[in-house]
């Protein structure tokens, strides 16, 4: 069908668009072929107290260097593997890999730091998730309470039962739990009192508003006191300067990941930067 012929109803006179899917169509085709963790590989990026600006941990973040399409982001991936199961797999080698470096690491320096690892709504449904996470954590030599998973409120808000009890044994175990892009969903207030979590991340457009908008200082502020009430802790990310730090020290948010304190590294930069000099 021509372009703009409509025949079939539909216009195509969205070029963009319509390259939209062509390119997710060679995302989908490379992503089935990438060899794990062959083209795939992990960079760190680090969290510090807002306060008192002491490391306490890193969020890894997936790379994907495809032989065929070259660099592509994460954000142009990661749906599409969890529409064709790529991301099982891709998500194991995530968890083996990452766990095995903060193992690495918290050894080598004689440090507590605590891993964040990104967490996709279908992992959660797999019913053997956390005795893979137990198997992973043995086989590492890793303590639970280095681990720290980010799952965003796409998977809290299903709501269910399985969810509530999931977390509790993470909880029981002392893995933590933060809700990723928190204040960007459709957040609901009541999962937070349901569900054993730990930390609030903060979107990063909210925190790109706080210096120049009200509203996202306002909402920002009642996020924290939100947290507060319920024993939860508070992490921002995305924070780029100085004068977002100051204010959300002021409003009381406990820690802070973004390009102001680092970028996402390698592991070789990351401890060149942030553990060597401890
Ligand atoms: P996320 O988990 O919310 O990760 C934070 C994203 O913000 C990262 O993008 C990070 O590089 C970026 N970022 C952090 N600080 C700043 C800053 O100060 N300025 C700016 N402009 N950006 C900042 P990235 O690495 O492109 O990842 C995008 C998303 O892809 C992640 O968002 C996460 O949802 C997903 N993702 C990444 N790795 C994994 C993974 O291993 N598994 C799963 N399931 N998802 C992943
Ligand atoms: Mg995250
Ligand atoms: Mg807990
Ligand atoms: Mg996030």
């Amino acid at each position: 069908i021509a372009k703009g012929s409509g025949v079939s109803g539909v216009s195509f006179f969205d070029h963009t668009a319509n390259e939209g899917v062509e390119r997710q169509h060679q995302i989908d085709l490379a992503l089935k072929k990438a060899p794990i963790p062959g083209e795939f590989s992990l960079v760190y990026q680090p969290q510090y107290t807002a306060h008192s600006k002491q490391l306490i941990g890193m969020e890894a973040l997936l790379r994907w260097n495809s032989s065929e399409l070259g660099f592509v982001p994460p954000d142009a991936f990661i749906s599409i593997a969890e529409e064709n199961g790529v991301i099982i797999p891709l998500s194991e080698w995530v968890m083996k890999e990452s766990i095995r470096q903060i193992t690495e690491w918290n050894r080598r320096y004689g440090l507590s730091l605590a891993m964040g690892i990104n967490i996709s709504p279908l992992q959660l449904d797999d019913p053997r998730f956390v005795s893979k996470l137990d198997a992973l954590l043995a086989e590492a030599g890793a303590e639970p309470k280095w681990i720290n998973l980010e799952v965003t409120e796409r998977s809290a808000m299903k709501g269910e039962k399985v969810l509530a009890d999931l977390f509790k044994e993470l909880s029981r175990r002392n893995i933590s739990l933060s809700i990723d892009d928190f204040g960007t969903g459709y957040s609901s207030l009541s999962y937070l009192k349901r569900f054993e979590i730990d930390y609030l991340k903060i979107a990063k457009p909210l925190v790109d508003g706080l210096a120049d908008n009200e509203t996202d200082r306002q909402i920002v502020q009642a996020i924290v006191m939100i947290a507060t009430a319920l024993g939860l802790r508070t992490i921002a990310e995305g924070v780029e300067d100085e004068s977002q730090l100051a204010i959300l020290d002021h409003l009381g948010c406990d820690e802070i990941q973004g390009y102001f304190f680092g970028k996402p590294v390698n592991p070789q930069e990351f401890e060149r930067l942030h553990l060597k000099r401890e």
